[in-house]
């Protein structure tokens, strides 16, 4: 249930409001948007009074809401979330946020130079996985703890936030140390377990979209951060199984448009996991661009060919700062900056 408060409403008016739903057994998120203010129910809203609420001075409408997400839900936070970086800069706002770098840190030549070399094309973050989620237990499966440390160095350099994946509630106090923000991959958007581990911490979380999952199981996922008790969560598509196997993937655009009606959460576009091919990336960023991707996640690679993973689908850094170039106009057009 979610409860409008009319714009002039009192600080006493709104008090009484929570106080019925209150004894109505929930928990109340109090959302101070730009268009109004809400109070969003918690839990089970069955036994709040709805009529006694809706008659309160102050209460603009009460609404009972059918979707199973609630603190995802634009309906409960109308306006859209920004999440802050480390260093200034923000995903969700007016600038495009793009991350890019290695699929995996490789060595610390190779990362510093790929850090270098997107900081000045324009990236927001630097990506680059220390754990890797491989199909096969025989493929190279990161540099783990030290892949962390040469992430740090190449911020330490650049001044670049670095995002990477965790596999393990093991490794969160290695990540709560040590990286800005934490990617939860594809194969473990349901891991329900380490969702709620999610929860407690501070730190923003990456949560990519599981490649056989719904909107509404990956908006899901989110709530399980969320209700653990981080708000700081940023939406990935990164391209779902279809039938279709000339991609590695199928990206999913209209999800850009779904998430960012259903949710407040800003959401990124991952076009290398969809795509599987270098040469596709440049177009699907700029199509994602103009669908309204508040960013990118983008694997480059300075040697594409002798990478350890995901090479077919990394681009260089030159093609990066092209891609960027190109991305300018487009972001206007969608009423972004870049
Ligand atoms: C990655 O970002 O390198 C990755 C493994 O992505 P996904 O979880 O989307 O497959
Ligand atoms: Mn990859």
């Amino acid at each position: 249930m979610i409860v409008v408060m009319k714009q002039q409403a009192t600080q006493a008016q709104m008090d009484a409001a929570i106080q019925i739903m209150k004894e109505g057994g929930v928990k109340v998120m109090v959302s101070r948007g730009t268009e109004a203010t809400v109070l969003g129910a918690e839990g089970n809203a069955k036994n709040i009074d709805q009529e006694r609420l809706s008659q309160l001075p102050g209460v603009e409408r009460v609404m009972r809401v059918s979707e199973p997400f609630k603190m995802a839900n634009r309906k409960y936070h109308p306006d859209d979330t920004v999440v802050e970086l480390p260093g200034g800069g923000a995903v969700g706002g007016k600038k495009l946020a793009v991350f890019a770098g290695p699929c995996s840190v490789e060595s610390r030549a190779q990362i510093t130079a790929i850090a270098g070399q997107v900081k000045l094309a324009g990236a927001a973050g630097l990506r680059g996985g220390a754990f890797k989620p491989r199909t096969s237990p025989y493929s190279f499966q990161g540099m783990g703890d030290g892949g962390i440390r040469l992430l740090e160095e190449a911020r330490a350099e650049t001044g670049l936030p670095i995002v990477s994946e965790i596999m393990s509630t093991d490794d969160l106090p290695l990540f709560e140390e040590h990286v800005d923000v934490i990617q939860i991959g594809a194969r473990n958007m349901q891991n329900f377990d380490l969702l709620k581990h999610m929860g407690k911490t501070t730190k923003p979380i990456l949560l990519k979209r599981g490649m056989s999952s719904t909107i509404e199981e990956w908006l899901m996922s989110a709530e399980y951060i969320m209700d653990s008790g981080n708000c700081r969560v940023i939406l990935c598509e990164r391209g779902i199984r279809t039938f279709e196997s000339y991609t590695r993937n199928t990206l999913d655009l209209s999800a850009v448009l779904a998430v960012k009606q259903l949710s407040h959460l800003p959401v990124l576009v991952d076009p290398s996991h969809a795509c599987g091919h270098a040469w596709m990336v440049e177009r699907m960023a700029m199509a994602a661009v103009a669908a309204g991707a508040d960013g990118l996640l983008i694997e480059v690679h300075n040697d594409p060919k002798n990478a350890l993973c995901d090479g077919p689908q990394s681009i260089t850094p030159e093609d990066f700062a092209r891609l960027m170039e190109r991305l300018a106009p487009l972001a206007q057009c969608a009423g972004k900056e870049l």
